[in-house]
């Protein structure tokens, strides 16, 4: 098997599982308990919480575990917004988030909250003065990601950190694609919330973190008893914060030798694409880019039946992202960088993680040309155009 979706999911690391390993099985204890086995449970998510807080140069006071990324992101929003809304009504994002972001503010906006959906740059990175213009008295947060998951682009987020602070605007980012993939600093940054996720980092799936800066204003989610500092009700899943708290390690440990690597196979991988195939468009900022992620769009092909291709051949890649998989709809993403429907239509997704070989890039490249001449010479789009 290939592979190429690491920015859908990773491969969990083994050293994270047999770290976790003991927390699934005879140290089952409720961290919530007063005898030796809970103890032991509160222990091990106190060390959790220690490796989190020093990937991103916090306090591990303002470390809170979560099912998910997608949770994470749920509780900035709306536990900002609701807390907030005496103060102003007014949200500032991008039109490039994700769902997690961008379906939560349509339900906000049911609940009478003002939302601005800033747009992109064609390079898929806003523009700061046209961050600034937005900026209202009422505007209680601004909600941009640190990098995106369709396209790589990596947004100016020490810039917006600044102005959210000058202005007194909390400021939360989506960094669930850049955790581990680039030095992330809440202080320096001015980040007063960061949403991250642990199966995107070589770590389990049903885990995430937000970071709170301490003195954030913020309602809960879940309501119950009073783990995570009476923030965050429900039963602690210890065995996944250990597994988190390892990966989160691994992944920032050597981050400028792994990016290095991953930048040369994702240059590796765009070269030949473009030497091998004419009338191909890499989407999204050619410098400012997650390492790993390529993202191209050949004209005339439809990438839905350019995936079921390379699936015959063991590969696995994407088209959009995965949660729009299976829509008719293009990608927002792609749209909001200005491609016309049927260009994002011919989208792939290339998403290169640290298991990935050159031996694997050069696989890829061998097989990709004749699959997508194939697909071309049954388009009649492409028939008109020749
Ligand atoms: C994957 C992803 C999420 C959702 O995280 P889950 O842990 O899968 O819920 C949110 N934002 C971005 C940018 C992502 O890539």
């Amino acid at each position: 098997m290939y592979y190429f979706d690491n920015s859908a999911t990773t491969k969990i690391d083994k050293e994270v599982l047999d770290e976790m390993m003991p927390y699934l099985t005879e140290k089952f204890g409720n961290a919530s308990t007063i005898y030796s086995l809970g103890i032991e449970s509160r222990t091990a998510i106190l060390n959790g919480r220690e490796k989190v807080a020093k990937a991103l140069g916090c306090s591990s006071k303002e470390i809170y575990f979560t099912s998910s990324g997608t949770e994470s992101d749920n509780w900035a929003l709306k536990g900002v917004a609701f807390a907030n809304k005496d103060k102003g009504k007014h949200i500032i994002t991008t039109a490039i988030e994700h769902h997690a972001i961008l379906h939560t503010c349509e339900y906000l906006e049911k609940q009478g909250f003002e939302i601005t959906y800033l747009p992109v740059k064609e390079n898929g990175i806003i523009d700061i003065e046209v961050l600034k213009k937005e900026i209202r008295e009422d505007t209680i947060l601004i909600s941009i990601m640190t990098a995106n998951n369709e396209i790589g682009s990596i947004q100016p987020i020490a810039e917006i950190g600044k102005i959210a602070k000058e202005k007194g605007i909390y400021f939360h980012t989506d960094a669930v694609q850049a955790v581990g993939n680039m030095n992330i600093d809440v202080n320096e940054s001015n980040i007063d919330l960061l949403s991250f996720s642990g199966h995107k980092i070589n770590g389990p799936k049903g885990i995430g973190v937000l970071y709170i800066r301490e003195g954030v204003n913020i309602d809960n989610l879940l309501h119950g008893g009073g783990q995570e500092r009476r923030k965050r009700a429900s039963t602690e899943n210890v065995a996944s914060i250990v597994g988190i708290g390892k990966a989160v390690e691994i992944a920032t440990k050597n981050i400028g030798k792994k990016s290095e690597y991953l930048i040369n196979l994702r240059e590796k991988c765009i070269k030949g694409i473009l030497d091998k195939i004419p009338d191909t468009i890499v989407n999204g900022d050619r410098e400012k880019r997650l390492p790993g992620n390529v993202n191209v769009c050949f004209k005339y092909i439809e990438g839905e039946s350019l995936l079921l291709h390379l699936d015959k051949l063991g590969i696995c890649a994407s088209s959009g992202s995965a949660c729009t998989s299976g829509e008719l709809n293009p990608s927002h993403v792609l749209l909001a960088i200005g491609l016309p429907h049927e260009i994002a239509h011919g989208s792939l997704r290339i998403s290169i993680g640290k298991n990935n070989t050159e031996e694997e890039i050069d696989y890829i490249l061998s097989v990709l040309p004749d699959i997508v001449q194939k697909l071309r010479d049954m388009s009649p789009l492409y028939i008109k155009n020749k």
